[in-house]
């Protein structure tokens, strides 16, 4: 089955075909068509399934559509554990998005934060962020979660393993309640459900 019976935008199709896929993933072909219809899911996936894919191309399907009268402000957050991963995802928007004109920026520690701040005041529509540097720019009042449609927890057991979890609630909590929530998970825990329940509205679960 091609990408193209997802109903994905042509500019997106074209994206997916240069960075040289030609089929789903198992996770894509059960994600994507829920997600591409707004609905919450969790998605039980480990690493190298293609799950990056699976959440990203239906972000970018929603938010690449509007050419005429672009919305202002951040519209996806995507919180994923570990600085590797949010430059990985940053990358495979970059790469799927190529043919879209969409801003994304992937914020993370260990790094001056200065440059993250300019580059926020310049106007961006992804945001890909590890927990405990996305708070130091929401105590500077840097950053503005208003615009938020779609939110993005990524590897969300290993947030839970590396103690991220009060990070993400407030995070969280700072977020319009009216809005997408995907989950991804290797694990689906007692933990994973209960984060689940205080963030998502009837999510689909997905295993594969
Ligand atoms: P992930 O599980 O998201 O880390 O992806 C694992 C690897 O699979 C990455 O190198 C992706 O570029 C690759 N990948 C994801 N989806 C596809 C696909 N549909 N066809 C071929 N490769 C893919």
């Amino acid at each position: 089955m091609p990408f193209k019976t997802f109903g994905l935008s042509d500019p997106l199709v074209q994206g997916i075909l240069a960075t040289g896929y030609t089929a789903p993933t198992e996770i894509q072909s059960q994600a994507i068509p829920i997600a591409v219809d707004g609905r919450d899911i969790i998605g039980c996936a480990q690493t190298g399934t293609g799950k990056t894919a699976a959440f990203v191309l239906p972000i970018l399907n929603r938010l690449g559509h509007e050419k005429a009268g672009r919305k202002k402000g951040i519209r996806s957050l995507i919180l994923t554990p570990t600085r590797e991963l949010a430059v990985q995802i940053e990358q495979s928007i970059l790469g799927y998005g190529r043919f879209l004109h969409l801003r994304t920026l992937a914020i993370y520690g260990g790094v001056s934060i200065e440059k993250q701040l300019s580059t926020l005041r310049h106007g961006i529509d992804i945001v890909v962020a590890t927990p405990g540097r996305l708070l130091d720019h929401m105590q500077r009042g840097s950053i503005s979660f208003k615009s938020i449609e779609v939110l993005v927890l990524d590897e969300a057991d290993r947030m839970l393993d590396m103690g991220f979890i009060k990070d993400v609630r407030r995070i969280v909590a700072a977020l319009p309640t009216e809005r997408q929530t995907m989950l991804f998970s290797a694990t689906i825990s007692p933990e994973i459900k209960s984060l689940s329940a205080g963030m998502q509205k009837s999510p689909k679960m997905i295993q594969i």
